[in-house]
């Protein structure tokens, strides 16, 4: 029974007051509405992949994928499709349902690279896992062949509030950000947008940036929220580290305000005790990123045989197949 609506017309005074609310306050409510719309004792598996790694010319001034920057980070051309779906066999193996390949492109370009990208979607669509990408920027034809080739998400944050984003990334502006997630959302595929504390910017513009996810006129069915990992070489590596109530603080309130979204524990697990992460669930998250590899990207993540002892002390379950399930 869900009594909690779903709103699409919050102001930034609404939310901001959510966010305000002594902590113990605002978790208590978001562990409700948590309750009201998902299993509070299954936390979706998800893995990661980068297909192409580094050498990008945007300068999103927390990446080390940046070509600008001087990171240890390699750079890797777009891996051979068999190479990505093995990965995604194994990342099956392992529990995971949902599969996400990342480029560290600027754009998709109509070329081979692309049409390599489809072969893997629907490769990976084949072994019946959920199916993201995060690619850069989109047109809406090219969202429209990635649907047809069984996308069933795609990636793409809005990192941080509309205000601040020209503190952080000069090279395109919120605007594009926001016209990808409409191509992505005329093509039928579901979208996954959120993004990143600890860039410097204010609570304000936190709480701006729940706003604008929380006001489109259909909630990203997927919002991860990343505590900046920071990277050597790049502007931000000398941030101080992201306080993990403020990640508590966070989720809670997306979860308040998108009730029915999965909320996505992202970058930053590593440097949080597992009580800390514990605390993120309680508050409505409901995904974790882990893999063997031990990499979220290109920056260090925990383990997948640590994270499914973590759901084990936690009493918590890998969530099942949603795909397989139907299926069956
Ligand atoms: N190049 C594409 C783009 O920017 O949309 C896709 C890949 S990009 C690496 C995907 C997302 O990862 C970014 O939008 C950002 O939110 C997140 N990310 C990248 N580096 C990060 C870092 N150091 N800390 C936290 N999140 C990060
Ligand atoms: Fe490039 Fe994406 Fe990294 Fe920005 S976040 S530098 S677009 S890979």
């Amino acid at each position: 029974m869900t009594s909690t609506a779903i709103r699409n017309n919050w102001t930034l005074e609404e939310i901001q007051a959510i966010y305000d609310q002594p902590l113990l306050d605002l978790v208590y409510q978001a562990a409700t509405i948590h309750r009201e719309y998902h299993s509070a004792r299954e936390i979706q598996v998800c893995t990661l992949l980068s297909i192409k790694t580094g050498g990008c010319p945007e300068d999103c001034s927390y990446c080390g994928q940046a070509a600008r920057y001087h990171t240890d980070i390699k750079v890797q051309a777009l891996l051979p499709t068999e190479t990505v779906i093995a990965h995604a066999q194994k990342a099956k193996d392992n529990g995971s349902t949902r599969f996400c390949m990342a480029a560290a492109w600027r754009e998709v370009r109509d070329n081979r690279d692309f049409d390599r990208v489809i072969d893997m979607v629907k490769g990976v669509n084949e072994l019946g896992m959920e199916v993201c990408c995060t690619l850069g920027m989109l047109t809406e034809e090219q969202a429209v062949r990635l649907q047809e080739a069984g996308l069933h998400a795609y990636n793409h944050n809005l990192d941080t509030s509309e205000q601040y984003y020209k503190e952080i990334i000069s090279t395109r502006n919120f605007d594009n950000r926001i016209n990808t997630i409409n191509n992505v959302r005329k093509a039928g595929i579901t979208v996954c947008s959120g993004g990143i504390i600890g860039l410097g910017e204010t609570h304000r513009d936190r709480i701006s940036m729940l706003l604008t996810l929380a006001t489109m006129p259909k909630h990203p069915e997927s919002v991860p929220i990343n505590a900046l990992a920071r990277v050597k070489g790049t502007p931000l590596e000398d941030n101080p580290k992201v306080d993990a109530w403020d990640m508590v603080r966070m989720i809670a309130t997306a979860r308040i305000v998108m009730p029915a979204s999965t909320v996505r524990l992202t970058a930053g697990r590593i440097e949080m005790t597992e009580s800390e992460q514990a605390w993120c669930f309680m508050a409505g998250a409901n995904s974790i990123f882990t893999g063997e590899r031990q990499t979220l990207l290109v920056t260090p993540n925990p383990g997948v045989s640590e994270d499914m002892q973590m759901l084990q002390h936690l009493g918590l379950q890998p969530m099942p197949n949603k795909k397989e399930v139907t299926a069956c």
